[in-house]
């Protein structure tokens, strides 16, 4: 040990923490999968009304990082491969990229897009309404018709 410290350490942290999603400074908390400044915001959201209001609940839910830290994995979310065969492909790229999270997927998958199983429309598993059966996919378009 030469190494010594004569200054005392007088870092004065000028840069109020962030949420690091949406950038506020009021009411912050840590979250708990990977330690990042949030808003401690999940009492704003409202049962039931799948509202995505909340930054921590975001990030809790609709992320890697927080389901990887929910579901007790070990390792680093981007390289875990429960995380990789817990979800379609294209659900994986989304919670891996999207904006709900503070690191994105450096290089995602390819996926074919999803398509309605009976009028082949596109469907965005992450963003559109659908149902699964056996045959598939379907668009809400299709659902709602009876078989
Ligand atoms: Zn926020
Ligand atoms: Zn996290
Ligand atoms: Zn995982
Ligand atoms: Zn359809």
């Amino acid at each position: 040990m030469t190494k010594q410290t004569s200054k005392p350490i007088e870092k004065e942290i000028k840069e109020k923490p962030r949420c690091g999603l949406c950038g506020k400074t009021r009411n912050l908390t840590k979250t708990e999968c990977c330690g990042q400044w949030i808003c401690d915001d999940q009492h704003k959201y409202v049962l039931f009304t799948y509202a995505r209001n909340s930054c921590s609940r975001n990030h809790d839910r609709f992320t890697l990082c927080g389901h990887h830290f929910s579901e007790g994995h070990s390792g680093d979310w981007k390289t875990c491969e429960k995380c990789r065969n817990n979800f379609e492909t294209e659900i994986y790229v989304y919670y891996g990229t999207n904006e709900y999270n503070f690191e994105k997927l450096e290089n995602p998958p390819k996926f074919k897009p999803t398509r309605c199983a009976k009028c082949k429309k596109i469907i965005s598993l992450s963003e559109d309404g659908y149902s699964m059966s056996a045959g598939g996919y379907f668009c809400m378009d299709c659902s709602a018709i009876k078989w």
